[in-house]
């Protein structure tokens, strides 16, 4: 049987002209589709298309937000294949419409109904093929409208891309099967030829990067065992293997691999009189263009098939975009689950401790980093703190901005990747060293714009972080971003509702709430209430607006005059309020005769408080926050009776068994 006849079956490898290459430079699912002849010439395409389905199903779409979407498949003519639910006919006529309209505009179409009470949206995605866009299926999708409408629709669009990439791999590995099969049959096989096709059959039936580079390595060896092998290549494409290295940033005098890597072709050098080394150069590249070299050097000459040779580079070529279009369609899809789960992990809750605690956790799982330090600018601690970090030496340190790596990403705004710290000598940074890290990612935590902090991701291993990771850090730090700014807004928010505008003190509500807590948590506690003395005379003598300004010099003096936990507040008009947890009535009559001096040294135009102090503890029969405010009231009232600018304790409780009104 001649070659010829061998490629004549009318089976879909007749679409091979003539040539065993040829296949590789067509994209052979455009030409079916666009001859109409997926059903004629290729029987098998719609049950692979439905393999691939049942494959993208398993894989692709189990997207925690997508559980409950449905899918469907259609042929290139709109008619129902197959869906999710495994079923053995569409029911659903709905569909048919939804197919024929997408088909007819040749783009991705989509309706909503009322289903059950509940509003409902049905979407066709037309696939197309890689390079003439011809329609050779369609997708299917139907969800909740709500969902449909805040993001669904987008997220169906991207999983659709996917399935078309596991259509192309399973389409030509069974291409090359069929290949492989016929050429099997003919008896003129050389032994290069049937070695080719074993390594074409293998190399597309791997679908991982490394497989694949495996496979070229172990073929190309077997063909020149004596030759010495290296594939340049940029660095992120593959790693761990010793024979692939950078491909050089510049050439030097006439280089096959410049030759091979910019014409894409083979390109050989025999070698001459004194220097007899031969070296032969293959472009690694599939349609979208050159990903490297191969590189064969030997002692003396041998035989070259440069045919052979190109057939070989070819087929790794479109092999290696294969599996890398998988692996990065995998990545995309596995992207968006992590970047889903993350926004839903962030969005539990409104408190900034969590939102950093969230953000942490879900980072080291995503990027399968050894250490995480989250970095917040503090404005009290004028630096950066370390917000949640897992390394104890780091936790809740300040870090100088400028200062080490995490300062310097603040400083400059600029995302930085490091492949091994060793290498870098321009700055130290406490991370690296104390965790004996090499490689880093970073990228700025920016807020309403605004650089606010920094992530940073290491781990011991040199190389271990990819530039997709680092891509991907900055998508998934704009969401924390977010997240961050929220929780922000939100303490503000609360801060601004629980202040007093005018004194800056706390509002009357908060002191309630907080003395009624801390009553049932203590065992005791103190409240001041101060109130300025004639403080419609000083109105009167200076205006509204002086008064104002002489309440704020008294929250002034009242806010400097107590600690940290103490909790001062705006009681009414001109009575202030002071609440002292964990004090008895001895050591508040202190702070109140502290305050009380103060007032009468420190305001402009002088005034003078008078001051009621009340306390309680756990022995008391019945607490109550008005309780407690009555007596202080009362004690408030008798220092003003008895000569004001004084401070007066309520002791009638213990002198005459006080009872609590
Ligand atoms: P005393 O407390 O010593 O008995 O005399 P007083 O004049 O201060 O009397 P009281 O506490 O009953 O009067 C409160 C006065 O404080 C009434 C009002 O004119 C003034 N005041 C209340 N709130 C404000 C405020 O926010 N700004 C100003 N400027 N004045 C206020
Ligand atoms: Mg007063
Ligand atoms: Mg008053």
């Amino acid at each position: 049987m001649s070659e010829h006849e061998a490629y004549g079956h009318k089976d879909h490898h007749a679409l091979i002209k003539g040539s065993t290459a040829d296949w590789s430079g067509e994209d052979p699912v455009a030409w079916l589709a666009e001859a109409d002849m997926l059903e004629a010439d290729f029987p098998h395409a719609a049950g692979m298309i439905m393999e691939t389905f049942r494959e993208w199903i398993e894989n692709g779409t189990r997207l925690s937000f997508a559980e409950n979407w449905e899918w469907s498949l259609f042929d290139y003519k709109g008619r129902w294949l197959a869906d999710s639910l495994e079923r053995e006919a569409s029911d659903n006529p709905l569909w048919e419409q939804v197919a024929s309209v997408s088909l007819l505009s040749r783009r991705e179409c989509s309706l909503q109904i009322v289903e059950d009470g509940a509003e409902k949206s049905y979407m066709a995605l037309p696939v197309g093929s890689r390079s003439r866009g011809e329609i050779f299926a369609l997708l299917g999708c139907s969800m909740p409208a709500v969902q449909f409408s805040a993001g669904g629709k987008n997220a169906a669009e991207a999983m659709a891309p996917h399935f078309r990439t596991i259509f192309y791999r399973r389409f030509e590995y069974s291409f090359i099967s069929d290949l492989a099969s016929v050429h099997g049959d003919g008896e003129s096989a050389s032994s290069h030829h049937s070695l080719l096709f074993q390594m074409v059959q293998r190399m597309h039936d791997s679908i991982d990067v490394r497989a694949v580079l495996t496979e070229v390595f172990d073929s190309l060896e077997a063909m020149f065992p004596d030759a010495e092998l290296t594939l340049y290549i940029s660095q992120d494409q593959v790693s761990g293997f010793s024979r692939v290295k950078p491909l050089p940033t510049g050439w030097e005098g006439d280089d096959v691999r410049e030759r091979a890597f910019k014409d894409g072709t083979v390109s050989v050098r025999l070698g001459t009189g004194d220097n007899e080394q031969m070296e032969i150069a293959l472009p690694l590249g599939g349609k979208q263009g050159v990903y490297g070299v191969l590189h064969l050097t030997q002692r003396g000459s041998c035989d070259v098939n440069r045919e052979l040779l190109g057939m070989i580079a070819s087929t790794a070529g479109t092999a290696f975009e294969n599996a890398k279009l998988y692996e990065r369609s995998n990545q995309l899809v596995r992207e968006l689950r992590m970047s889903n789960d993350l926004t839903q992990r962030l969005n539990q809750s409104l408190r900034l401790e969590d939102t950093f605690e969230a953000a942490f956790e879900e980072l080291m799982d995503m990027f399968e980093a050894d250490y995480c330090c989250i970095l917040h600018f503090n404005e009290d601690k004028g630096g950066l703190e370390a917000v949640a970090c897992n390394h104890p030496a780091l936790a809740n340190e300040i870090i100088e901005i400028g200062r080490g790596l995490g300062g310097k990403v603040y400083e400059t705004g600029e995302s930085m990747i490091l492949s091994d710290y060793l290498d870098f000598n321009e700055t130290r940074s406490k991370l690296m060293d104390l965790t004996d890290s090499h490689s880093l990612i970073a990228t700025p935590l920016s807020v309403g714009g605004q650089v606010r902090g920094v992530i940073m991701l290491s781990h011991q291993q040199p190389h271990f972080f990819s530039y997709d990771n680092y891509k991907f850090l900055q998508a998934v730090a704009g969401h924390i971003g977010l997240a961050v700014g929220n929780a922000l807004l939100h303490a503000e928010v609360r801060r601004l509702a629980n202040r007093d505008t005018l004194t800056g003190l706390f509002a009357r509500h908060y002191l309630d709430d907080e003395i009624k807590f801390r009553q049932g948590n203590d065992f005791c506690g103190s409240l001041i209430v101060v109130d300025i003395d004639e403080f419609k005379i000083v109105n009167d003598t200076y205006g509204h607006q002086q008064g104002d300004k002489i309440l704020k010099q008294v929250s002034e003096v009242i806010r400097t005059s107590i600690r940290g936990g103490d909790v001062a507040a705006r009681w009414g008009g001109e009575e202030l309020a002071i609440y002292l947890p964990q004090l008895g009535l001895d050591q508040a009559l202190v702070v109140a005769e502290r305050v009380r001096v103060r007032v009468q040294q420190e305001t402009e135009p002088q005034v003078t408080v008078s001051c009621g102090i009340a306390d309680w503890s756990w022995t008391e029969e019945r607490i109550s926050v008005e309780s407690l405010f009555y007596r202080a009231d009362m004690a408030l009232y008798e220092a003003k009776n008895t000569g004001r600018n004084r401070v007066v304790a309520d002791r009638k409780k213990a002198e005459a068994g006080w009872i609590n009104p």
